[in-house]
């Protein structure tokens, strides 16, 4: 295994966090790697649009706000690598030399400091066919698959804010959309919600869980179950969109990083410093709260300066 020059940053994630610590850092005039990882430009690539990010009074979409922020990090001279990362080991010595392993590469590369910005996934539900009907009919992306469902029926799990984005997006191009709540309120912003409630063709099924998913090739229908009645019913439908929040994607730093038992990394209050010196963690990775896009990026901010004078002081 062969060693590559040793960068000042290397940032994991492509998010708005991501991107926000390179433009900072690379305009620090730090030796700055980005690397992608599996879903280049983050979560937000698959919001429709970003109506509450400033700067921006007409909206814009979340492809087109990351193809923005890449554009901006590349005129600062960061290197985006478009692979993932497989394997960490973190320094434990002030001023230490960070290792990382990419996929597909013999060589490591060697850093003073790491931004981590893996950003979250989206959550399973835990029930049967879900993952074998992925693709054939169960999403968790609206933007991505709803073209498949035009004029016909589909439902969405979830009462939060992507939930109803993800809701008011389909009833644009569906017949029906069946949003199947499991508390009997929304938990969404009211904008979205009022948003939603106007819509004509959206039927809204509280106190209700999805029990079954019934197909075997491709997606049928599904079962609820009302809580409150105790009665169940099919609901014929050509797509499932399930958007019942995320999970913090921190599988690689298992045992290397402090994290909560939600395995959320732990930062220093008022800080993007994690238990390692040198290694900062930055947007949804270290933040099980606010988790917004804006938030996401003042954390990227803040990773980069905090690396920088981490580095000033070593
Ligand atoms: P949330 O955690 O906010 O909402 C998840 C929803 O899924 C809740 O209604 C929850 O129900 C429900 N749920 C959770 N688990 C299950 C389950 N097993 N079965 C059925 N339902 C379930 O996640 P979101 O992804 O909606 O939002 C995450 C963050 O991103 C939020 O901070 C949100 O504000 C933000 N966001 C903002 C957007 C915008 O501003 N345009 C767009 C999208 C997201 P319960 O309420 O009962 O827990």
């Amino acid at each position: 295994m062969s060693r590559k020059k040793i960068v000042d940053c290397v940032i994991i994630g492509s998010g708005p966090a991501g991107y926000s610590a390179a433009i900072y850092a690379s305009r620090a005039d730090l030796n700055t790697m980005l690397f992608v990882g599996f879903q280049p430009g983050g979560q937000l690539t698959s919001t429709i649009n970003v109506d509450n990010y400033p700067g921006f009074p007409k909206g814009i979409s979340g492809k087109s706000l990351m193809e923005n922020c890449k554009k901006q990090a590349k005129r600062f001279n960061t290197i985006i690598i478009h692979k993932t990362i497989t394997e960490v080991h973190f320094s434990s010595q002030k001023g230490g030399i960070h290792c990382i392993k990419i996929e597909d590469e013999e060589n490591i590369v060697e850093s003073k400091g790491i931004i981590i910005a893996t950003g979250s996934s989206p959550k399973f539900l835990g029930i049967d066919k879900e993952k074998k009907l992925m693709g054939l009919g169960v999403s968790f992306c609206a933007t991505c698959d709803g073209f498949f469902h035009k004029g016909k029926d589909v439902a969405v799990i979830g009462g939060g804010d992507t939930a109803l984005e993800e809701a008011s997006y389909l009833s644009k191009i569906c017949k029906n959309v069946y949003l199947v709540v499991r508390k009997n309120y929304l938990r969404a912003s009211k904008i979205l919600q009022h948003r939603i409630l106007k819509k004509k063709n959206v039927n809204i099924f509280f106190c209700s869980k999805i029990t079954e998913i019934i197909g075997d090739n491709f997606l049928e229908g599904i079962r609820i179950f009302n809580e409150k009645t105790r009665t169940s019913q099919i609901l014929f439908i050509s797509g499932l969109f399930i958007a019942i929040g995320h999970s913090p994607n921190t599988e690689l730093f298992k045992n290397k990083l402090d994290m909560d038992e939600k395995g959320y990394i732990i930062v220093k209050k008022g800080s993007t410093c994690t238990n390692k010196p040198g290694v900062f963690a930055a947007g949804d990775v270290q933040d099980p709260i606010y988790r917004q896009a804006i938030t996401s990026a003042g954390t990227g901010c803040m990773a980069a300066l905090d690396l920088e004078r981490y580095l000033y002081c070593c």
